[in-house]
C-alpha cells in the first residue's frame, strides 16, 4: 500500500505539472469607480473616533444612528474632540441600496424623505459605508463591496480602518455569470415556475424583472450557487465554464494515470481558505486524493460531480470551510444528498460524495478510517428513500476514501455537452450502466425502473388527470423545456421526461387542475423518448367533417355555453363548427337575416 501510494504521489505531481487549471485570463468585467465619499454610521463616539482616523477621506459624513456605547468621562471626552469640525446627524436611515462608488441612502429629515449625500456632500450617492453600529445595514449574507460593518465587540477595528483608503480609485470584479433566458423556467404568461436561483443567492443579486431572472453583476460574489441550483442550465458560472472545467478534469485524470496513478479522488475546495488547507495539508494527504481549486466551492455541481465519478474517479470530497455562506453550505448539503440518493439507488455507496471539513482531512484520522472502510465501494446497499434529503447528516460522517478497492466505473469522461442537462444525464447514463446493482445478488436487488427522489427535485414525471384534461394545450403553451409537447394532428400530449425540470408552470398554468408532478428518476432510455401521456378522439367539424379539436374540449364548451344568450337555437352548432365554417355561417346568417346585425 505504501508503495502504491508513493507511486499515486508520482502520478499526482506529474498530472498537476502537466494540465494547467483552466484559468480565465481576460474575463469579462464590471468597473468601479470610487473618490473616497464616505459616510460613517453608528454611535456617536465611535463615529468620530473611526473619522479622526481617516484624514485620507475625500469626505466623511457622519450619521449618528444610536446611543454612546462607552459612558466613560475620559472616552467621552477624547470622542467629542475628534473630528470636532463634522457634524453628525442624528437620525434613522429609512433605506439603504447599492455598492462601491454607488451607495443610496434614505433618512427622515423634516418630516421628508431625503437622499443623505444630497443633503450632506451635494451629490448623489456615497463611495463607502462603514457601518459601526449593532446590526448590519444589510440582511443579505453577503454584503455589496465598499461596505463595511464593525461590531462593537469585533476585533477588526484597526484592519478595517487601515484598508479603507484602498477603496479609492477604478476597481474591476469578474462577471462571474451569463443567463440564458431563452431556457430559464422561472416564468412564462403571468405563471411563477422556477425561483431556486432566486432562492439561494446570498447576496439578492439575483432579480425577477418583468418575469426575467436579472443577475446585478456589481451585487453578484460569485458564490456559484445559483449556477448550481440552477435545473436548466440557464445560469452559467463563467470561471471558468462548466465545460473548460470538465475538459481540465478529463485531462488531469488521463495524464494521472498515464502516470501511474490509481484510485484517483477528488478534493474540491476555493481558492482562498480551501487553498490555504490544502497548501498545509497536502504533503499528509494520500496520493490518490488530487486537489482541485475552484472560484468557489459551490461553483461546480451536480453534473460535475456525475461527470467525475462517471469517469472513474473513487470519491469526490466537497471541503467546506468557515468562510464558506451558510446559504452555500446548505445549497450544497441539498444537492449532494440528492446525488447520493442517485448513488445509492443505483448500488454505488453514497460515501463516494461527501462534505467534508479540515479536521476530516487530518491525515492520521485519514489513515485509520481507511483501513476501518476498505471494502465501502463493496457495499451497494440501495437507499432510495425521499426522507433521506431531509434527514441528519450520517452519525458517520467520518471521511472514507477507499484506496484499495477498485472502481466498477470506466476511466473515460462522458460524452462532452455544451447543455447542463445533456451533460448531467450523459454521466447518469454511463453510471446507469456501470451499475453494480445491475449485479444482482441478494444483498443487492436489481436496479428499479425509477428511484424516487424528495420533492422539489428537479427531475420526475408529469401525471394528467384524463377525466379532467381537455387537451387545451395550456401546459404545452407554458412548458420552457419542451417536456411536454402536443401530439400535431391528433389531439394528444406527450411527454419527455428527461427534460422536465418539475417547474410547475404546466401544473400552474392547467385550467382544469388536472396535473401532478412526481419526483423520481427513470432509469431507462424512455425517460428520453416523447410518450403519449393522453389523448382523445377529435372531433369533425359538422358541416366539412374536418376533426379540429379534441372531443372533450367541444363536450365541455356545449355544457358550458347551452344557455348562453348567443348559442341558442340552431347557433349552437357553431361551437361543433371548424373555425372557417363557423364563419362561413355566421355570415349567411346575417345575410339571410340583416337585423340580426343590431343584436352583436
Ligand atoms: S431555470 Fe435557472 S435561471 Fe431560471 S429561475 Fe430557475 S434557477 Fe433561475
Ligand atoms: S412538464 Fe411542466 S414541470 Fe416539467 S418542465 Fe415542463 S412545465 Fe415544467
Amino acid at each position: 500500500m505504501k508503495n502504491e501510494q508513493s507511486l499515486n504521489n508520482l502520478a499526482r505531481q506529474a498530472a498537476q505539472q502537466r494540465v494547467l487549471p483552466p484559468h480565465n485570463l481576460a474575463p469579462a468585467t464590471v468597473g468601479f469607480s470610487t473618490q473616497g465619499h464616505l459616510l460613517i454610521t453608528g454611535s456617536e463616539d465611535m463615529i468620530r473616533l473611526a473619522a479622526d482616523q481617516l484624514q485620507d477621506m475625500a469626505s466623511i459624513t457622519l450619521l449618528c444612528t444610536e446611543a454612546i456605547q462607552n459612558t466613560d468621562n475620559a472616552h467621552i471626552e477624547q470622542a467629542l474632540a475628534a473630528a470636532a469640525t463634522l457634524p453628525a446627524y442624528q437620525t434613522k436611515i429609512e433605506a439603504v441600496k447599492g455598492f462601491l462608488g454607488q451607495f443610496q441612502v434614505s433618512i427622515r429629515h423634516e418630516e421628508q424623505s431625503i437622499e443623505l449625500a444630497k443633503l450632506a456632500q451635494n451629490r448623489a450617492t456615497f463611495d463607502l459605508i462603514l457601518n459601526l453600529g449593532k446590526n448590519s445595514l444589510f440582511t443579505t449574507e453577503l454584503a455589496p463591496a465598499g461596505y463595511f460593518h464593525i461590531a462593537p465587540d469585533a476585533d477588526n477595528f484597526s484592519d478595517v480602518i487601515q484598508q479603507l483608503p484602498e477603496y479609492i480609485g477604478e476597481f474591476e470584479k469578474p462577471r462571474y455569470f451569463q443567463v440564458n433566458q431563452d431556457i430559464c423556467a422561472h416564468s412564462n404568461r403571468g405563471q411563477t415556475g422556477c425561483t431556486r436561483c432566486l432562492d439561494v443567492c446570498p447576496a439578492n443579486a439575483i432579480s425577477s424583472i418583468k418575469d426575467l431572472i436579472s443577475i446585478d453583476p456589481y451585487l453578484c460574489h460569485g458564490a456559484g450557487g445559483c449556477s448550481t441550483a440552477c435545473p436548466t442550465g440557464a445560469i452559467t458560472y463563467t470561471l471558468p465554464k462548466p465545460t473548460r472545467l470538465l475538459d481540465y478534469l478529463h485531462k488531469l485524470l488521463h495524464a494521472y494515470k498515464e502516470a501511474g496513478g490509481t484510485q484517483p479522488a477528488l478534493l474540491l475546495h476555493d481558492h482562498e481558505q480551501g487553498q490555504q488547507i490544502v497548501t498545509e495539508l497536502l504533503a499528509q494527504l494520500p496520493g490518490n486524493i488530487i486537489p482541485i481549486q475552484l472560484e468557489e466551492l459551490a461553483a461546480a455541481g451536480q453534473e460535475i460531480w456525475l461527470s467525475a465519478l462517471a469517469a472513474g474517479v473513487s470519491h469526490i470530497l466537497l471541503l467546506d470551510t468557515p468562510t464558506l455562506p451558510e446559504s452555500m453550505r446548505a445549497l450544497l448539503t441539498r444537492e449532494v444528498r440528492l446525488t447520493q440518493i442517485m448513488l445509492s439507488g443505483l448500488g454505488y455507496s453514497e460515501s463516494r460524495l461527501q462534505i467534508i471539513d479540515r479536521e476530516q482531512l487530518n491525515g492520521n484520522s485519514l489513515e485509520l478510517i481507511n483501513s476501518l472502510l476498505a471494502d465501502q465501494l463493496n457495499s451497494h446497499e440501495r437507499i432510495n428513500s425521499p426522507e433521506l434529503l431531509n434527514s441528519p447528516e450520517p452519525a458517520n460522517n467520518s471521511l472514507a476514501i477507499d484506496i484499495t478497492t477498485p472502481t466498477t466505473t470506466p476511466a473515460a469522461m462522458p460524452e462532452q455537452h455544451d447543455n447542463k442537462r445533456d451533460v448531467l444525464f450523459a454521466a447518469l447514463d454511463q453510471l446507469i450502466a456501470q451499475a453494480p446493482a445491475h449485479e444482482s445478488t441478494p444483498e443487492t436487488p436489481p436496479l428499479p425502473a425509477h428511484l424516487t427522489l424528495p420533492a422539489g427535485s428537479p427531475f420526475g414525471q408529469v401525471s394528467i388527470d384524463p377525466s379532467s384534461c381537455t387537451l387545451c394545450l395550456s401546459c404545452v403553451a407554458v412548458c420552457p423545456t419542451q417536456a411536454l409537447t402536443s401530439g400535431g394532428e391528433k389531439p394528444a400530449l406527450n411527454f419527455t421526461e428527461q427534460n422536465c425540470v418539475q417547474c410547475n408552470l404546466c401544473e400552474r398554468a392547467c385550467p382544469e387542475n388536472a396535473i401532478t408532478l412526481e419526483p423520481r428518476l427513470l432509469l431507462s432510455d424512455t425517460r428520453k423518448q416523447a410518450v403519449e401521456i393522453h389523448a382523445d378522439e377529435a372531433f369533425e367539424c359538422i358541416t366539412c367533417s374536418m376533426p379540429f379539436a379534441p372531443r372533450r374540449t367541444i363536450d365541455k364548451m356545449l355544457d358550458k355555453l347551452s344557455e348562453h344568450r348567443m348559442f341558442q337555437g340552431a347557433a349552437i352548432n357553431r361551437l361543433k363548427m371548424c373555425a372557417d365554417c363557423r364563419v362561413k355561417d355566421i355570415y349567411t346568417d346575417l345575410n339571410q337575416h340583416p337585423e340580426k346585425q343590431l343584436e352583436l
